[in-house]
């Protein structure tokens, strides 16, 4: 009860500071893409197509700067995501910085690839509190063929040496991109999900650029087409139906699932859901870059943190964002 009031709070304020177009809250957390290099080439990405060079990403010691300045703006929960985190040499030093020295939650978003039972040491020793896996179908020949070959079983592999530290309090999410070829898939998904222990599960609805940066058109045919729209509400009943029968996996959708439909199908509108980029949380992309919906609004090499996100460019960034028309429905932009 006293968490839910908590909630319905922040949520207010969240509210608030849209209305006013300034942040009157703290943001939920920092996600810092620290690289967009990646070993996979997901047919559903753009980031990888823009691969950031070793040299133009933020250094160790930039990334730790970083974490210092979002502790002082009383930020205590840190995403580390890319392209593939996993890449970058540093990470594990970043990680246990972020844990040792700033006492931040730690998350770390992961296509899984590189997980082994040695990696998953090092996670765990870096102190991880949650690992959250793309995974973007309940079998091989769905997954792989949006992620490429072998990448499902090597997910798996990952899942079950991840599960194999599981009594040292390690959560594991997955991130499910919706889309027009595993959409029939998804309660198979959480069913999965189920056996292999996982504690949560994200639904996301696919974009045609994850990146928001650069117009891909040509991904068009993920989206969800008339035919399939009448199919998909089935599905996404048989989902709302699992959520209430199961605490587990737990879908940690904050908006409503039926949603879905209105996106695929365009009939989503601002008074369904609100877009709560540039108020939630704050990304900060590999060569230090603020954004907010691909809208630039500073760079961490030339100002601090604290005083970007307050700037007058940042209320120039969330002006555009409140006239969005074009309603993503990412659950990362929804109020917590
Ligand atoms: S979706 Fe993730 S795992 Fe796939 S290519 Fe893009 S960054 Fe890599
Ligand atoms: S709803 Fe609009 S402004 Fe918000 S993240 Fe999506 S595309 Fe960007």
């Amino acid at each position: 009860m006293k968490a839910k009031f908590i909630r319905y709070l922040i949520n207010s304020k969240y509210s608030v500071s849209r209305a006013l177009n300034f942040p009157v809250v703290t943001p939920a957390f920092i996600q810092i893409n620290v690289t967009s290099r990646c070993n996979l080439k997901c047919r559903i990405c753009t980031t990888y197509q823009f691969p950031s060079s070793a040299q133009s990403e933020l250094s160790t010691g930039e990334i730790r700067n970083i974490i210092l300045q979002a502790k002082q703006m009383r930020i205590n929960k840190i995403v580390f995501s890319g392209g593939e985190p996993l890449l970058r040499e540093d990470i594990f030093k970043l990680f246990t910085f972020a844990k040792n020295d700033a006492q931040m939650e730690l998350i770390l978003t992961t296509n899984a690839t590189l997980i082994d039972k040695a990696v998953t040491r090092k996670i765990l020793d870096a102190g991880v509190n949650t690992v959250q896996i793309s995974l973007d179908g309940a079998d091989a020949k769905t997954h792989d063929h949006i992620r490429g070959s072998g990448a499902f079983a090597k997910t798996q592999e990952a899942i079950n040496a991840l599960n194999t530290f599981r009594s040292e309090g390690l959560a594991i999410g997955l991130s499910y991109t919706v889309n027009s070829y595993n959409y029939h898939q998804m309660h198979a998904l959480l069913e999965l999900g189920q056996n292999l222990g996982v504690d949560h599960v994200l639904f996301i609805p696919f974009i045609e650029d994850n990146t928001y940066a650069h117009s891909n058109h040509s991904l068009s045919s993920f989206l969800l087409n008339r035919e399939k729209i009448d199919d998909f509400r089935g599905v996404i009943r048989k989902i709302v139906d699992f959520k209430n029968r199961h605490a587990k996996p737990a879908i940690i959708n904050a908006h409503n699932l039926y949603l879905y439909e209105k996106y695929f199908n365009g009939t989503l509108k601002n008074r369904h859901w609100q877009c709560f980029a540039g108020f939630h949380w704050i990304q900060i992309n590999p060569n230090g870059d603020l954004t907010m919906c691909g809208f630039h609004y500073g760079n961490i090499r030339e100002n601090r943190l604290k005083d970007i996100w307050y700037s007058a460019e940042a209320f120039r960034a969330r002006g555009r964002i409140k006239q969005c028309q074009k309603l993503c429905l990412q659950p990362c932009m929804s109020k917590p």
